[in-house]
């Protein structure tokens, strides 16, 4: 390998501390011409070798390191070992007869930057952010299709990344067979149809998996409202362990209309009045004015920071959803409430919580904390890894 990135001096430590990403203004020079997407190795400003990494002059994140130390060779070999690592470390979800989908690699979590595998059941949907992982599309593919022998494999873009990183990567099929529109996946013993095509993320939030299952532990019976509920996960979770009523609310109609399917064909019906397609911020004033009341209010909003300049007004909209979803619930109920926002970290979460529980004047405990699911692992030199937080509140 010739191409090499030097770290302007004063700008190593947080290469020396091993977080991924080097930023443009942190590089003092590049030789050996390296083209968008191309591996790189990254020295100090002394020579000495820090690591290697995709390169990518149209990014602002001008490298992204996946190996550190001394330089090996980057090769087919290289990224099937860093495959077979990832699905190594989820093999107790593999033999778990309950649950058929769940996340393959996370991106820098794992070890390749850029490069995110779901399996849903005997498909793999895959989405490449960076041009490194774009570039050796095809053996990406090879690779996966040899370890896994999946029915298909199918792309998700991520059409802010691309734009980010300089490039355009169509949705559709990479190898094997289309999933059908109205994939049937398993999830903690209950089954969902999943749009691997048009749903929202790659299909489904596999990062709440376990969270749904924590949640419904406290939901219990009771009326519960699943806000955000996309296609009903936690409201299904939650009839399961005994909610005698659900309400279901999402803007989206068409998720709405599948989370209705799901409760159906697993034997609850719902009624008309019960799935309201629509705002929330909206739908809660309404709900306060009107004076409903639930046992459990269940927030999963989408991400309201989607970066670090947003976190100022998304604070505010969690803070007021959150408000209003606290006046919902009944004396001695919960409130299970989400961010998945990565600029948001968990103590910024809980001091939105204290102000709420201020403004409200009631007593709140955090009975439990939860998180993403062990399949989106996070690496302990990238906090940026882990983006979700959430918790169960008692209200009383
Ligand atoms: N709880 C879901 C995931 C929620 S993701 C699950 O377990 O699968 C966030 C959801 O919020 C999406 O389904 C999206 O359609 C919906 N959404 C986004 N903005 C909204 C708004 N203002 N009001 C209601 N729903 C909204």
């Amino acid at each position: 390998m010739n191409a090499k990135v030097v770290i302007a001096p004063g700008r190593e430590k947080s290469v020396y501390y091993r977080h991924p990403w080097i930023f443009s203004g942190a590089v003092k020079s590049v030789e050996g011409g390296p083209a968008d997407g191309d591996v790189v190795q990254v020295v100090d400003h002394e020579e000495r070798v820090c690591g290697q990494g995709f390169y990518n002059f149209a990014s602002e994140i001008r490298v992204r390191v996946f190996q550190w130390g001394e330089s090996v060779e980057i090769d087919a070999e290289f990224w099937r070992a860093r495959i077979r690592r990832a699905i190594q470390s989820r093999s107790r979800l593999a033999v778990d007869p309950e649950t058929d989908s769940y996340r393959l690699i996370h991106s820098d979590a794992d070890g390749i930057p850029g490069l995110i595998v779901d399996r849903y059941g005997d498909y793999l949907v895959v989405q490449m952010t960076t041009r490194g992982v774009e570039q050796r599309k095809q053996l990406f593919v090879d690779v996966l299709t040899e370890e896994l022998s999946p029915l298909g494999i199918w792309h998700r873009g991520d059409a802010d990344m691309e734009e980010k990183e300089g490039f355009t990567l169509p949705d559709g099929l990479l190898g094997g067979g289309a999933p059908p529109k109205d994939l049937v996946i398993r999830e903690g013993g209950f089954e969902f149809l999943t749009d691997i095509a048009d749903g929202h993320k790659t299909g489904f939030y596999l990062d709440q998996r376990d969270n749904r299952r924590r949640a419904a532990a406290h939901t219990g019976a009771g009326e519960v409202l699943d806000a955000f509920c996309y296609t009903g996960a936690f409201a299904l979770h939650s009839l399961a362990q005994g909610a005698d009523r659900v309400t279901l609310a999402d803007s989206s109609v068409s998720a709405l209309e599948t989370a209705r399917r799901n409760l159906d064909r697993a034997g609850y019906s719902v009624a008309d009045e019960d799935c309201i397609a629509g705002n929330c911020f909206q739908l809660f004033r309404r709900f306060r004015d009107e004076g409903r009341s639930f046992d459990s209010v269940i927030i999963d909003p989408p991400k309201l920071a989607p970066s670090r300049s947003r976190v100022k007004s998304a604070m505010r909209a969690y803070k007021d959803i959150n408000l209003l979803g606290v006046k919902l619930v009944r004396p001695g109920g919960s409130l299970v409430t989400f961010s998945c926002s990565g600029a948001v970290d968990a103590a910024a979460f809980q001091e939105m919580i204290f102000h709420t529980a201020l403004d409200t004047g009631r007593d709140i405990q955090i009975v439990e904390r939860l998180s993403q699911g062990l399949d989106h692992p996070v690496s302990v030199t990238f906090p940026e890894s882990q983006y979700l937080c959430g918790v169960v509140l008692r209200i009383e």
